[in-house]
């Protein structure tokens, strides 16, 4: 039976998914995954504990071990550990993407560097320090711009800045995020500097892809109806296939794949951001991993027959982006997929306030919106959570298919509409705690 490695973050829906992959393919799934998160949600005996942050001992742990128990292929979900996944890669001699490449797709500053050719030529970019006086900085950068951790992910302390009094504050603001308890174990260098850059105008969109040894597979273009303008960016809903023009989404397939080659990434998934206006395709980051977690689900694949182009003629039940993951990490080239031609999407939906969750009400009723697959709260109840710009979690999910992007789009605003969320102050958490 062949056997997969898989390095995430923690267990979950996106793990089970991968677990029922395995089992429909016959694969023996092998997990590693962060001691921290192993203390917190054990794995039991079934995974390999490594630390995130210390890369080159985690794959040659896994390396030592794979020398009994061989592996035939390595996937990395999640952004931390991506670079493992790639070390691994090269010590098995297995293909994919280059583990200088992994992390320079994993690190803003580095990501910005390998990109500067394919940016206008107006688009500026400054490492800071975290220690620096902002005021410094009030008087030498323009506005609007972004302040940005280096190697956050999902938004987490990414601020919009009009003015240099804002920047001043937002600029304390991300110092206190860094020294967050939770970011100890990253690098020093993540956690002293900064990035600070231009504002990009446009509309944005997310593809993802598989690099089949150097040419880039688009599985998807999803649009981000929700105008991301700022002050903070929050992810909410992505629909497929994009409604962009076809030469817009050409140009995108196009601007990836350059900003792919450029930071040398080769095989394996892929997932991207980008801008569009009037000068052209702005490509934000692309990360050497697939979609986050439950997003996946918005995803399902069929085997194509027939030309490359002629759009899919499912044989069989659509499968999972896991499964399709499981494949080419098995070395299946991706090729032979193509998305289901239905509209698919999901919202992730945001967390409105700083608050202790209590709990929601209506999922019955959101359910019953037409086109909505399903709906998944996944903040723990009694849980205290933080909205973006410091958060780094949603509410939950909520998943539709139907015919039309426009129908997905309409019916997961429905069915948010239904849902109500309570939360208490965090000051009664604090009063009941004493007594
Ligand atoms: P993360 O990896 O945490 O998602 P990004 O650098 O991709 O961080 O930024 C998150 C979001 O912030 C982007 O998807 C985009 O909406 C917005 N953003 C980041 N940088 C810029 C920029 N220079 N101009 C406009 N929007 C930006």
């Amino acid at each position: 039976m062949p056997r997969v490695l898989l390095l995430a973050t923690t267990t979950g829906y996106q793990t089970r998914a991968f677990g029922e992959a395995a089992e429909r393919l016959g694969v023996d799934l092998v997990f590693a995954t962060d001691r921290c998160d192993v203390l917190e949600d054990p794995w039991q005996d079934r995974a390999i504990p490594i630390r995130f942050s210390d890369e080159s001992a985690s794959a040659e742990a896994i390396l030592e071990l794979a020398r009994t128990s061989p592996l035939d292929g390595v996937l990395a979900v999640g952004d931390r550990p991506t670079v493992i996944a790639s070390l691994v890669q090269e010590g098995l001699g297995l293909p994919g993407h280059p583990a200088a490449a992994a992390a320079a797709a994993r690190n803003k500053l580095l990501t910005r560097e390998h990109l500067r050719a394919l940016a206008p030529p107006n688009h500026w970019f400054r490492t800071i320090s975290i220690a620096m006086d902002p005021r410094e900085l009030a008087a030498s950068v323009s506005f609007p711009c972004v302040l940005k951790p280096l190697a956050l992910s999902g938004s987490r302390g990414v601020m919009r800045v009009e003015d240099g009094t804002e920047l001043v504050a937002v600029f304390h603001r991300l110092r206190a995020l860094l020294d967050a308890p939770d970011l100890r174990g990253e690098p020093k260098e993540t956690r002293d500097l900064a990035l600070v850059e231009g504002f990009i105008e446009g509309r944005e969109f997310a593809l993802e892809g598989l690099m089949n040894h150097g040419t880039l597979h688009l599985l998807a273009i999803f649009d981000k109806p929700d105008p991301l303008d700022g002050p903070f960016f929050e992810e909410t809903i992505y629909v497929t296939p994009s409604t962009a023009s076809p030469d817009a989404q050409r140009a995108m397939a196009a601007a990836v794949d350059q900003a792919a080659r450029a930071l040398g990434l080769r095989h394996g998934p892929l997932h991207a951001e980008c801008r569009v206006n009037e000068t052209g395709v702005f490509v934000l980051e692309v990360a050497a991993r697939p979609i986050g977690g439950l997003c996946a689900r918005a995803l399902r694949f069929d085997r194509r027959r027939g030309d490359a182009f002629g759009g899919s003629q499912p044989e069989s039940a659509a499968v999972s982006l896991e499964e399709l993951l499981l494949r080419h990490a098995l070395g299946e080239s991706s090729e032979g997929w193509a998305r289901e031609t239905a509209a698919s999407g999901v919202m992730m939906i945001p967390i409105p306030r700083r608050g202790v969750f209590r709990g929601v009400t209506g999922l019955d009723a959101a359910g019953r919106v037409p086109f909505i697959d399903d709906l998944r709260i996944t903040a723990k109840a009694d849980q205290l959570l933080l909205p973006l710009p410091e958060g780094a979690s949603y509410l939950g999910f909520i998943f539709a298919h139907a015919d039309t992007p426009a129908q997905v789009e309409q019916a997961l605003r429905a069915a948010h509409a239904r849902l109500e969320f309570s939360f208490d102050p965090e000051l009664q958490v604090l009063q009941s705690a004493h007594g």
